[in-house]
């Protein structure tokens, strides 16, 4: 990435590496120490976002989802998701919903 002049103040701008939760690949970026202006190079922001896709898609299992008691709905942990997390009985998870499509489950 080639540092380049801030497009709103003229100062020189630094290169930094911004980190993504989940991604090992990290953008870069070009950021004004004057004024605060931010841009993202988007090759590196690209190769962030496949690592994501790659990432969602390996971990992707197609579950069902089954009646437990009265209106409580339920899902399996399947042997591999078990294993692979170490998972236990009575262990606590914390439960999240982002969006009307999407449920992150995580682990303590
Ligand atoms: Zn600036």
């Amino acid at each position: 990435m080639k540092i380049k002049k801030c497009p709103e103040c003229g100062n020189l701008m630094k290169q930094v590496e911004v980190a993504v939760e989940d991604a090992e690949n990290k953008i870069q970026s070009l950021q004004c120490p004057k004024c605060g202006y931010f841009e993202f190079d988007k090759k590196t922001g690209m190769n962030v976002v496949k690592e994501l896709e790659e990432k969602e898609q390996a971990l992707k299992i197609k579950q069902k989802i089954v009646k437990l008691s009265h209106k409580r709905l339920g899902m399996y942990f399947n042997k591999h998701i078990v294993e692979s997390l170490g998972l236990k009985p009575g262990e606590d998870i914390s439960v999240s919903v982002p969006s009307k499509k999407k449920i992150i489950i995580e682990v303590g």
